[in-house]
């Protein structure tokens, strides 16, 4: 028995281990459901019939999905997390060598998946400021024939993203599927949701992992037309999202001003982490750029990656890096100042 080439060299995926205090590495909202809410998921929890299988297509959490976004439900899939439907759609919507582009810095999962399914992943490459060139980047995708582009916009982990108008030259000039992630558009005004039924090419991702707040919970959905979404429920496995799962996100869903609340407040938080960073800055002079946020987060170009990283972790907070990067999501208020405290401590010693 031998492991194939793809296997044998793969590592499970492993976040940071062990607890810490301030935790502003995985982009998570740093807020946990108010108690009145989980007891109401509590009791609604107890409704289900657990020797039942889940409604296949998660109706009640659709609805409650399409109700927020304003979007019409047979537009949606739900998946155990966006995820599962970054994996369904590389896997069934190409064949082996087909060509997909993405354009890293990017969500890593996307060419996980490409090289997983054997597709021919072609990397275009950002501008030196991460910035997007999208008229090259059209002429990119027509020039290796590509069958998919996928990104994230706005970017995660560069923070940045590109205006609406942009991305719909994008879907518009291409022929072939554009899947665009907007993970972390509830912290921006450019979705282009409102418009997906003008652009038959186009897979919107979303997550409940972000701005809802429900990362622990795993659900995501794919906005498409029809023809995509038939295709794309049909590939899925029948039953990819639990009981549990869809009646606590149904619940979720619905509180449209909780989550507006929160939302609010988590822009706000990432303002002033960005502003501190900037104060920072402005007395070391020790990173080479401070990217603009449209996200939760803000991403650093730094050489010191490393050693800031150690010294945070330490200190028991935990963020993200990059080779020569790190990014650092906002937390609370208090997580925000801490943050600021200690890095300031540490890029003083550097
Ligand atoms: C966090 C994130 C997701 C969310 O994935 P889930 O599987 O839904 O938790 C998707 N895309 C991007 C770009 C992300 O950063």
């Amino acid at each position: 028995m031998e492991l194939n080439q793809k296997l044998i060299n793969l590592v499970p995926y492993e976040p940071i281990k062990g607890e810490y205090k301030v935790r502003l590495d995985a982009n998570e909202s740093c807020f946990d459901l108010p108690d009145q809410l989980k007891k109401k998921i509590l009791e609604n929890i107890g409704e289900i019939s657990f020797n039942r299988y889940p409604d296949c297509m998660a109706d009640i959490t659709l609805e409650a999905f399409a109700d927020l976004y304003d979007l019409n439900k047979d537009y949606v899939t739900a998946g155990n997390g966006s995820d599962e439907l970054i994996s369904i759609i590389t896997s069934c919507f190409f064949e082996k060598d087909d060509v997909i582009v993405t354009m890293p810095f990017d969500f890593s999962m996307y060419s996980f998946y490409g090289s997983m399914y054997e597709l021919n992943v072609k990397v275009f490459d950002k501008n030196e400021d991460l910035s997007i060139d999208v008229d090259k980047l059209i002429d990119f995708c027509n020039e290796n024939k590509a069958k998919a582009l996928i990104f994230s916009n706005p970017c995660n982990p560069t923070s940045l993203g590109l205006d609406k108008n942009e991305v719909r030259k994008i879907i518009k000039s291409l022929n072939c599927f554009v899947i665009l992630d907007e993970a972390y558009m509830d912290f921006w005004d450019q979705s282009l949701l409102s418009e997906i039924e003008d652009f038959e090419n186009c897979i919107i991702l979303k997550t409940c992992s972000k701005a809802i707040g429900l990362a622990g919970i795993r659900m995501g959905f794919a906005v498409a037309k029809e023809k995509i979404t038939t295709a794309l429920r049909a590939a899925k496995s029948p039953y990819n999202t639990d009981s549990i799962s869809q009646v606590i996100a149904a619940l979720v869903l619905k509180e449209k001003e909780y989550i507006k609340e929160k939302c609010n407040i988590l822009i706000q938080n990432t303002q002033e982490l960005y502003k501190g960073i900037l104060e920072i800055q402005n007395k070391y002079s020790v990173f080479e750029k401070i990217y603009l946020t449209r996200t939760n987060f803000v991403f650093i170009k730094t050489d010191k990656d490393e050693l800031i990283y150690d010294y945070m972790l330490k200190k028991s907070i935990a963020i993200r890096k990059f080779k020569g990067f790190l990014r650092i999501n906002a937390g609370k208020e208090e997580e925000n100042k801490e943050l600021l405290q200690v890095l300031e401590l540490c890029v003083h010693q550097v």
